[in-house]
Formats: structure tokens, sequence, C-alpha cells
């Protein structure tokens, strides 16, 4: 049952994670996109839904999408997900808890942020960051690239 190596969940997260802030960082295997993902009950899961499953003692739903909220893709803290139910404009795609004043805050930092020659964006990415703490790079390059 559960896991080769551990028989409780405890145990496991204990081995394979790391708190950072408020962060619980996972240490090992990732999916290709950055997903922590782990062995567990037989079968290969994603690492977030395992927790917020344990935290709200449900069974998620196929349909149902654990998304993160603290913009850290290896971070496995419950806390920091929600569940967004199947057709909702939150499980659609990302972005949509910004209203279009934020978006449009967004925009004007990458406009004064990134670099004048280069054009990278690096710099405008820590500067959204200080404004939007939550906000991944994927957000906030869809934003950017959205029709105003
Ligand atoms: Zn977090």
């Amino acid at each position: 049952m559960t896991n080769r190596w551990f028989d409780n969940w405890g145990d496991l997260l204990a081995a394979k994670t790391h708190t950072q802030g408020t962060c619980i960082i996972w240490d090992a295997g990732c999916h290709l996109q950055g997903y922590p993902m782990v062995r567990w009950d037989g079968k290969m899961q994603m690492v977030k839904r395992v927790m917020m499953e344990r935290k709200l003692d449900i069974e998620l739903t196929k349909g149902q999408r654990v998304k993160n909220s603290c913009g850290n893709l290896k971070c496995i803290n419950a806390e920091h997900h929600y569940i967004a139910e199947p057709g909702t404009e939150e499980w659609k795609c990302v972005g949509h808890q910004y209203t279009d004043e934020q978006r449009s805050l967004v925009r004007k930092i990458f406009n004064e942020y990134k670099h004048p020659s280069t054009g990278s964006k690096n710099g405008a990415y820590a500067e959204v960051r200080k404004t939007f703490p939550s906000m991944t790079n994927t957000t906030a390059l869809k934003i950017l690239n959205e029709k105003t």
C-alpha cells in the first residue's frame, strides 16, 4: 500500500520537503512541467492534490483542479492552493483573479522595466512581483500579451 518506502504521508513529507517562509517546497520528483509528483496509493499523483484531499478529507473529482495561489510551482502547502470547479473562469485559465486595473498595471510595469536595449523582461518580472507577490511569470506574460 501507499508508497514503497513510506507508509505514512507525514514521514514522506518530512523526507521530501523543506519549508521556505510559509511554503512547503517539494524536493523530490517533478512532472516535466515542474509540478511535484508522487507515487502514492499505487498511482502517480500530483502532490498538491493529495495535500488538498488530506486537508479537506475529501476525494477530488477528475474535473476539479487544484490551483496554486502563492506563485511557487514546487510549493505543496494546501493553504496556498484552492480548488477550481470545472467550467469556472479560474478553472479555464490563469490570471482571471486579476481585475482590469491590476492587469493594466502589470502591462505598465512591463513597459517601464523591460530592458531598454535588450528587451529582456527579467527585471520587469521582479518588479511585477513586488506589487503582485503571488503572480507567476506565466500569468504576467499572459496578461502582457492580452489585447487591451
Ligand atoms: Zn506556497
